[in-house]
């Protein structure tokens, strides 16, 4: 299957067909259904699979239909992820209508190692920097019938808890 085949908005197939995106990688075929779907998910996948897109795609699908704003928050445990995402956001999301980004990191200055732009980051590295208390803080504050997709490169025992207390009943993903 390819993406032009998938009922997407005409815009979205221009701007991933410029991205180079033809056809879905295999967690995008598996999570963009769920996703859509509004399930909750907790999804396993390296880098490099196209795990960002994959959450991605539905989000933005999904605010194309929301009136509330924002849709959705996305958390990262590194600036560098942070700036990644949006960056890929922005691309899927040209031409789209009433679609926006914001960035929101801490107030030190952009470290000048880009290469950590393409280090691996899991999502036990917010556990890991003890970022599991803020995670909770934020999303205490979100609405209750929100759908929470989780995507590490590993689940470790952790990351399993924390899912079972943030997620409903989630789709479990692994590649
Ligand atoms: P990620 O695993 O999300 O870091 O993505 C790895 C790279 O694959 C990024 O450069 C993406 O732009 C690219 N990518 C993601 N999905 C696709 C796709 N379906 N076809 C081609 N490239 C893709």
């Amino acid at each position: 299957i390819e993406f032009e085949h998938c009922g997407f908005p005409e815009t979205l197939n221009y701007n991933l067909k410029n991205s180079g995106y033809e056809v879905p990688t295999p967690i995008q075929m598996q999570m963009i259904p769920v996703g859509l779907l509004g399930r909750d998910i907790v999804a396993s996948a390296d880098t490099g699979s196209g795990k960002t897109a994959a959450f991605l795609l539905p989000v933005i699908i999904k605010a194309l239909e929301e009136t509330k704003t924002p849709s959705a928050l996305i958390l990262t445990p590194t600036r560098e992820l942070a700036i990644q995402i949006e960056r890929q956001a922005k691309e899927l999301m040209i031409g789209l209508p009433n679609m926006r980004t914001v960035l929101l990191v801490g107030g030190l200055p952009l470290p000048p190692q880009l290469h950590r732009l393409k280090q691996t980051v899991k999502a036990d590295t917010m556990l890991k920097m003890g970022f599991q208390q803020q995670v909770l803080d934020i999303l205490e504050n979100t609405s209750s019938d929100r759908q929470t997709i989780l995507v590490s490169a590993t689940i470790p025992v952790g990351i399993e808890q924390l899912a079972n207390q943030l997620l409903q009943n989630p789709v479990r993903i692994t590649i």
